[in-house]
């Protein structure tokens, strides 16, 4: 394994407020691992504004670590949108994952429900002039997006949110590292420069793969999935995810990533003891 790979997780905010105190730990343990920055997922249309804000405002003034704050953009107007990353900027946070977001269930036409930002591009653009020094992230999508109309379109959405000033991408998870390594190539070939970060998760569990699956429309990695309905019981099903995203992500990062993300589904133990496992930080 490289020596000092870096790497940073991904928490969403609590579901319920009885959630934070253990929410908080989790982000205490993250921190004590020294990753490059935690980044705070934010529900399209504003529904979790309050509790990333409180989410991102406790990472900042608790930890050591720069937390980054996931924002989108569908459904808002221009002056929403601007007034939404202000009062992030006023809570002194100036690293961002600018998203457009997904369209609200049951949303059809695609026109329907884009606010006047239609793309995430354009968010990147309003984050750029509102804070000239942000460290903007965007999303990268290795199975390409579910709504590109044609193969390539995911590069011309990422090549246009680089053209808008973004430092960095982070993928969308996937389950083999050639996925990764093939896009990172056809990026490159479409003029893509940035550093496109791979993001991991360990799926621990079949029913937590079943909900990945359903949630970001990927394809079934039907040898993880059939390992896991295999295996007798969630100890079992544990090591076997865990198994999956230590190979993972030495794979990766033999391939030349420069770093790793992963999604920690606000539980400490699983993703420190990938990156232990790995061999990227000390048991
Ligand atoms: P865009 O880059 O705008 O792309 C949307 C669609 O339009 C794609 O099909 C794209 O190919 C097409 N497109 C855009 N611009 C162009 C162009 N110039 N030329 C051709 N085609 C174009 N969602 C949340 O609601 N909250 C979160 O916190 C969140 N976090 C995420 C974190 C990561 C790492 C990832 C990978 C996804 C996350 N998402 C989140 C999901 C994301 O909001 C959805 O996938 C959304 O549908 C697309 O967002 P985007 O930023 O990629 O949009």
């Amino acid at each position: 394994m490289r020596a000092n790979v870096p790497f940073s997780f991904e928490v969403y905010p609590p579901r319920k407020p009885e959630l934070q105190d253990a929410l908080h730990h989790t982000i205490q343990k993250l921190a004590d691992a020294g990753p490059e920055f935690i980044t705070v997922t934010y529900g399209a249309n504003g529904s979790s504004r309050d509790s990333s804000l409180e989410c991102v405002s406790y990472i900042r003034q608790n930890t050591a670590i720069d937390p980054l704050a996931h924002l989108t953009c569908v459904g808002t107007s221009r002056a929403e949108a601007e007034v939404l990353v202000r009062e992030f900027y006023g809570a002194g946070i100036r690293s961002f994952l600018a998203l457009r977001g997904d369209a609200p269930a049951g949303a059809t036409a695609d026109a329907d429900f884009l606010g006047e930002l239609k793309s995430a591009a354009e968010l990147v653009a309003l984050i750029r002039q509102v804070s000239p020094y942000a460290r903007i992230a965007v999303a990268a999508f290795p199975q390409g997006h579910p709504e590109d109309s044609e193969p390539g379109r995911d590069l011309l959405a990422l090549r246009a949110k680089q053209d808008a000033g973004a430092d960095f991408a982070i993928t969308q998870l996937f389950f083999e590292p050639n996925e990764y390594l093939d896009f990172v190539a056809r990026a490159r070939a479409a003029g893509i420069t940035i550093p496109i970060i791979p993001g991991i998760m360990p799926v621990i569990s079949a029913s937590r793969l079943a909900r990945i699956v359903d949630i970001t429309g990927l394809e079934t990695p039907q040898s993880l999935a059939a390992a896991l309905n295999d295996a007798g019981d969630k100890d079992a099903q544990r090591e076997i995810g865990l198994d999956h995203a230590v190979a993972l992500t030495r794979a990766v990062v033999a391939g030349g990533a420069p770093g790793v993300h992963l999604y920690a589904f606000n539980e400490h133990d699983v993703v420190l003891e990938v990156l232990s496992r790995a061999g990227i930080i000390s048991a």
